[in-house]
């Protein structure tokens, strides 16, 4: 069974239960409508010890900066703002004390950069390493939610950053870098908060969601809830070190990924410069291809990448 498969069967399973009023499973975040013209949103990231990060090779400051980040990025994935996260915390004998402590300054440092209140969670026991889970809240003005399914044909798709970094990262770390700034990067992400709730507020901007899992995958998560195709120009993808299969199928950027109406594309690129001092990148189209698929193009070439594969956890 595979990751998606199984999240399937899950939603599956609650169908006939009434749904409360809230929109969800499939988005970056569930939504809840509140009174008046605003929306509550909720999301929930889990950290592994062994699987998300090495208790070896990342300070506890960066594994509770990154779990706080993770969280984040989701919220701002809905074009929302975040305001508050709950964190439960399974921590080993002897992750208590000062582990414990470094970890949760760490998990300030990223909350208290965007206002973000620690509301609650769960501490407790654990036999098997470290395990972090968080649940982050965010409010948003309704007409501003971005979803992964409103994707429309001719929007012209954009990444917010350069992608790959954390993979090339990852590989530092296991072949013995630990200090490169792409290790560092890919210990102590920066994801795209405040981006994330400007974008909301532009009309233009039709879906969105963040990469949390690669390029060719969360793409695919677009396409598939807003029922369109995609090309993509390989040689527009901003690659770190210019190695675009890594930055397709590498996970863990955090960059926003979103598509916008062509027709104000180059006033919302302009005035995103403005705002945050770089620009977003153009990478591709949204095509009527109901089957869903991304159609790789080089200098206008079409080409067969099928191993192009995002990361998957089973
Ligand atoms: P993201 O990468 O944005 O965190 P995921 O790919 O992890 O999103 O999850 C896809 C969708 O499935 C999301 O809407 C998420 O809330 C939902 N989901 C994932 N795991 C579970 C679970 N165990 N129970 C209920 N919903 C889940
Ligand atoms: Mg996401």
């Amino acid at each position: 069974m595979t990751e998606f498969g199984f999240i399937e069967t899950i939603r599956a399973t609650f169908a006939s239960i009434p749904d409360n009023a809230f929109e969800g499973i499939g988005d970056d975040c569930a939504i809840l409508p509140t009174d008046g013209d605003e929306a509550l949103v909720f999301t929930s990231d889990a950290l592994c010890e062994g699987v998300h990060f090495l208790r070896e090779s990342s300070t506890p400051f960066d594994i509770g900066a990154k779990s706080a980040t993770v969280n984040l990025s989701d919220i701002a994935a809905m074009g929302a703002r975040p305001i508050a996260t709950l964190l439960s915390l399974a921590l080993p004998q002897e992750a208590v004390g000062e582990w414990a402590e470094e970890f949760i300054r760490g998990y300030h440092s990223v909350s208290s950069r965007y206002g973000v209140k620690l509301v609650g969670g769960d501490t407790t026991g654990s036999k098997t390493g470290v395990f972090v889970s968080v649940t982050a809240i965010g409010r948003v003005k309704r007409a501003n939610i971005k979803r992964r399914s409103s994707a429309k044909p001719g929007d012209t798709i954009l990444v917010g950053g350069v992608l790959g970094e954390s993979a090339i990262g990852l590989s530092d770390i296991l072949s013995g870098n630990p200090h490169s700034a792409a290790a560092q990067l890919h210990r102590n992400p920066v994801a795209q908060i405040e981006e994330g709730e400007w974008l909301g507020t532009q009309e233009c901007v039709h879906a969105m969601m963040d990469i949390s899992d690669g390029l060719s995958s969360d793409l695919q998560h677009i396409l598939t809830a807003s029922h369109v195709g995609a090309i993509i120009d390989t040689e527009k993808i901003p690659a770190a070190n210019a190695d675009v299969r890594n930055a397709v199928c590498g996970g863990e950027d955090y960059k926003l990924l979103f598509t916008v109406a062509t027709d104000c594309v180059t006033d919302l690129i302009a005035t995103f410069e403005r705002r945050f001092g770089y620009t977003p990148y153009p990478i591709g189209t949204i095509t009527a291809d109901s089957d869903c698929h991304i159609e790789w193009r080089e200098n206008g070439r079409r080409v067969s990448h099928t191993d192009w594969q995002g990361f998957t956890h089973f």
